[in-house]
């Protein structure tokens, strides 16, 4: 077995969409960031890399690269995926917890985790996901931005 953390943080800012686990969520303000900014799924990405011993997404998806300007962060996560098979390993579990204080996740969660489990080619059940606010405290509370902590579980084939 492997263990793999991640975490990524971004901005919120206006004139940007909201997509987090490659659903987009009508919202006032967006995330800011080369690709689609999609926070939830960066970190994900980043604990299977992390598990896999493999570069972490900075290095294989670099944001001074035009190719990743507004990138699907599903199509990557689905590119990390197929990495990590190539490692011989296979994903046994994830678990994600975003901090945000607004909006409201919780309508969209079967959605996100839908999604990623499409990308990762497992059960949706593979997925655990839940979010919680930090009651008004630090970025994530006032609402200038978002962050995502992931954990996984692989397995050598
Ligand atoms: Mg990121």
């Amino acid at each position: 077995m492997r263990i793999g953390g991640g975490i990524d943080v971004h901005r919120l800012v206006r004139g940007r969409r909201l997509v987090l686990g490659g659903v987009e969520i009508p919202f006032e303000l967006g995330l800011e960031g080369h690709s689609d900014a999609d926070v939830l799924t960066h970190a994900l990405m980043d604990a299977l890399l992390s598990a896999a011993r493999l570069p972490d997404i900075g290095e294989l998806f670099p944001d001074t690269d035009p190719a990743f300007e507004g990138a699907d962060s599903l199509a990557l996560l689905a590119e990390v995926a197929r990495r990590v098979a190539e490692a011989g390993l296979s994903i046994v579990d994830c678990d994600l917890t975003l901090c945000a204080d607004r909006p409201k996740i919780a309508p969209h969660k079967l959605a996100m985790r839908e999604n990623l489990a499409r990308a990762l080619s497992v059960p949706v059940e593979a997925i655990g996901l839940k979010a919680t606010t930090t009651e008004g405290l630090g970025f994530t509370g006032e609402g200038s931005g978002m962050a995502a902590f992931a954990l996984c579980l692989l397995e050598e084939r």
